[in-house]
């Protein structure tokens, strides 16, 4: 290991030369040198043999027929893909105007026919140098972006039901309410608190409370649509955001939700106040019950106190 960085992988190298002496030749050189080897014989087998298989490092003939050494580097360093491969030209004349051609083209370095063999290994292995560390810097690049994904997520994410939370329902309902009010639809704002909760938590510990949530939170995701959104609120209180839904239409999702729940089997549900574990919801709808987030909420709110004034396990979607 050198810096991190692992110059003991065996590298992959490609000849490319359309001569087969030449092809031996630097083969044997870097085989002894303990490299591992690919060859082509002409510029279109190294493009199609480097998208098959992605080598460490190109050793490229200029001369060849059709497509010569000048333009398959050109290709090679034109594609996002395979710009980072770095390319040695072994050109037969050491002519400058070869070399201008070979940079212009994009090439690495240049080996001058007929090479000496240390030069040769000398050039491969500094090359493979850089080579290694842009891989290494790839893969610290892939791991900061997944990393950075993952972050993203738990920003927006409540811990304990994986449902959405607090801060990121109040970003996405003030955005939902300015579209439906470019749109003219409704959208419809669901608040849902769980029944004589402090009763279940004082009897059964907050882990069986826990588990409660998390189910209801599960009940909730599963019966509402890809677009509807579900959000924990708070402690025990729940949201759900429905696009493009009228007052009747978000009655029927919480009436539904709600008997979900009525009828989901909970343990310990026998030992609630009512005899069954339930929940009691408040149902708002922009424009009609208000037109701001926080008049939405307000209203959702009033009317889950009323239901559960009203005795609970029941939805309300008026005042
Ligand atoms: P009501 O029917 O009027 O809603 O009665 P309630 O007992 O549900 O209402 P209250 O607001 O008095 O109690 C809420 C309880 O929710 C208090 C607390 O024990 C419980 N709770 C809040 N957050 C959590 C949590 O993250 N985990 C668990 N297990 N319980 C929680
Ligand atoms: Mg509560
Ligand atoms: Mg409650």
């Amino acid at each position: 290991m050198f810096n991190g960085l692992d110059i003991d992988r065996k590298a992959k190298i490609l000849v490319v030369d359309d001569i087969p002496v030449n092809v031996q030749l630097l083969e044997t050189h870097l085989i002894s040198a303990g490299y591992n080897t690919m060859v082509a014989n002409n510029g279109e087998e190294a493009l199609e043999k480097v998208k098959q298989d992605e080598p460490d490092l190109i050793l490229l003939d200029v001369m060849m027929p059709k497509m010569d050494g000048f333009e398959t580097c050109k290709k090679l360093k034109n594609s996002q893909k395979t710009r980072h491969i770095p390319v040695i030209m072994v050109t037969a004349l050491n002519e400058i105007a070869d070399k201008i051609k070979g940079i212009e083209s994009g090439a690495d370095e240049f080996i001058t026919k007929p090479f000496n063999k240390m030069e040769l290994l000398a050039r491969v292995k500094s090359l493979l140098r850089i080579k290694f560390l842009y891989d290494e810097l790839q893969d610290k690049v892939k791991q900061l972006e997944q990393a950075k994904e993952r972050l993203r997520e738990l920003a927006v994410t409540d811990g304990l039901t994986q449902l959405h939370n607090y801060r990121y329902f109040k970003e996405y309902i003030t955005r939902e309410l300015r579209r439906a009010q470019r749109h003219k639809n409704d959208v419809s704002l669901i608040m849902l608190d769980i029944d004589f909760f402090k009763h279940y938590n004082d009897t059964h510990g907050h882990l069986a409370g826990d588990q409660v949530l998390r189910t209801i939170a599960s009940l909730m995701k599963k019966n509402i649509r890809d677009i509807d959104f579900a959000a924990r609120y708070g402690g025990e209180e729940f949201t759900i955001v429905l696009s493009q839904t009228d007052k009747p239409g978000a009655g029927i999702v919480a009436e539904k939700i709600r008997k979900l729940v009525e009828e989901h089997p909970f343990e310990f549900q026998e030992k609630q106040p009512n005899g069954n574990l339930t929940i009691s919801m408040g149902v708002a709808t922009f424009p009609r019950d208000g037109k701001t987030t926080d008049e939405l909420i307000h209203s959702a709110d009033r009317r889950l106190y009323q239901a559960k004034a009203q005795g609970r396990n029941n939805v309300i979607n008026e005042d």
